[in-house]
């Protein structure tokens, strides 16, 4: 077999590259380990996509059942500090829409699934040859011929194994507790609301109605390992969710199963060798704090795409050195700011230091003062400050 572009995962990044691959006339073919097996039911988690996400997908002509975001109100728990963040200071609609994870993921695989090869992987690349090809042997012996090799598996991706490329990884020692929540009172159902306590990260955020299932919420709420080794997840959340309820004075109702997983992150210190280029979560992957990490993805795959696309258009080969390398340094200084703003917030709101906690109260409601601060913040998260 021999195709321009492999893609290793068929995951929404990989399956989002093909498309727009395909639709500026560059043929790819994808490699996913899983059969082709849409999960159809609703499921529990979601997304949050930016602006900028948003507009890639319809330009793929992908429109989902969405929940629009245009106020995202921050607090700490412990003090009085409180930042409000709104879509009119940055002239937007909308800050960000939440969207069902299964949803997305089940549009896009259906769209892609004549250009898959379901239950198969790369095992092994034969050759690193920037200027030919290489040569990927599959899961059942076959191999491929292809002018790039993408790398979209995933935070445990087998593509970046295979490169060798150094890695830096890092443990929060923290947990994520998701599930869906009934929400009564609540006056606004386009406000995401977040509040950083000694008792975790709240985040609680509207999500997609489906028919008449109304005032539903998604809530990720992390959580320090020492406080859950004496408590089950689901126990703490029975024990602790009216402190969060009276902060934010509304009612939950725990809706659905609740689903933990442990924090952490990695970031690649180069996402391309030779042929070989790293994209989305195979790259990096950060905190759920901000809802960062699909929009990240697709930002990359992004700026994947837009280079191949203009060296294509240009007649220049398409795995020439100069062209992939443009993609990692439009697009590492980007991530890694983004990482290590969560690492920071991560570290700021965890803090049980009084000066700390009183700087912090004192930072929020100084930095909610200021519009070209709080601008900045909003545009970066849109997605909206593109290099
Ligand atoms: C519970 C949870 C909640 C989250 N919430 C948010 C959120 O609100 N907002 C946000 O922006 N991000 C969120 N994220 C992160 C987001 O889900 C990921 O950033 C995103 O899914 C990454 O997409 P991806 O396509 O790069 O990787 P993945 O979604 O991991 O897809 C990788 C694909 O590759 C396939 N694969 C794996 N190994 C191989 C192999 N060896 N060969 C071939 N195929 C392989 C997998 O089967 C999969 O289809 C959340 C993550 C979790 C776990």
């Amino acid at each position: 077999m021999n195709v321009p572009v492999a893609i290793s995962g068929g995951g929404i990044i990989g399956n989002y590259i093909s498309l727009r691959l395909k639709r500026n006339n560059i043929d790819s073919l994808i490699i996913e380990k899983s059969d082709y097996m849409p999960d159809m039911s609703e499921g529990i988690r979601t997304l949050t996509l930016n602006n900028h996400s948003m507009s890639l997908l319809k330009a793929e002509g992908i429109d989902i059942e969405s929940a629009p975001i245009n106020e995202i109100n921050a607090l700490d728990g412990e003090g009085t500090g409180k930042i409000q963040f709104l879509a009119d200071d940055i002239n937007e609609s909308y800050l960000s829409h939440v969207v069902m994870f299964n949803d997305l993921k089940n549009r896009l695989t259906e769209l892609c699934k004549d250009k898959t090869l379901f239950n198969n992987e790369i095992n092994s690349i034969q050759k690193f040859n920037s200027e030919d090809t290489s040569e990927a042997i599959l899961g059942d012996g076959d191999s491929l011929h292809a002018q790039i090799i993408a790398g979209c598996d995933g935070r445990n991706s087998n593509i970046a194994k295979i490169t060798g490329l150094p890695n830096e990884y890092y443990e929060y020692k923290q947990t994520a507790i998701t599930f869906i929540g009934h929400v009564t009172n609540n006056d606004n159902s386009l406000i995401a609301h977040q509040a950083f306590s000694e008792k975790g990260i709240f985040a609680l955020m509207p999500m997609p109605n489906k028919g008449s299932k109304k005032n539903r919420h998604t809530i990720v709420w992390s959580i320090d390992n020492s406080i859950l080794q004496n408590i089950s997840p689901t126990e703490y959340v029975k024990n602790n969710l009216s402190f969060f309820e009276s902060k934010l004075n509304i009612k939950i109702e725990v809706n659905s199963e609740i689903l933990n997983f442990k924090l952490s992150n990695h970031h690649f210190k180069n996402y391309i060798k030779d042929s070989v280029v790293l994209i989305g979560d195979a790259a990096h992957s950060i905190h759920p704090l901000a809802g960062q990490g699909i929009n990240l993805g697709l930002a990359d795959a992004d700026i994947f795409c837009e280079e191949l696309i203009d060296a294509y258009n240009k007649g220049f080969k398409i795995n020439n050195k100069a062209i992939l390398k443009k993609y990692e340094i439009r697009r590492k200084g980007m991530n890694l700011l983004m990482l290590k703003s969560m690492d920071f917030f991560v570290d700021f709101f965890s803090s049980k230091n009084l000066y700390i906690i009183l700087l912090r109260n004192f930072g929020l409601n100084s930095v909610n003062k200021t519009k070209f601060l709080k601008a900045f913040f909003m545009r970066h998260a849109s997605g909206l400050n593109k290099f």
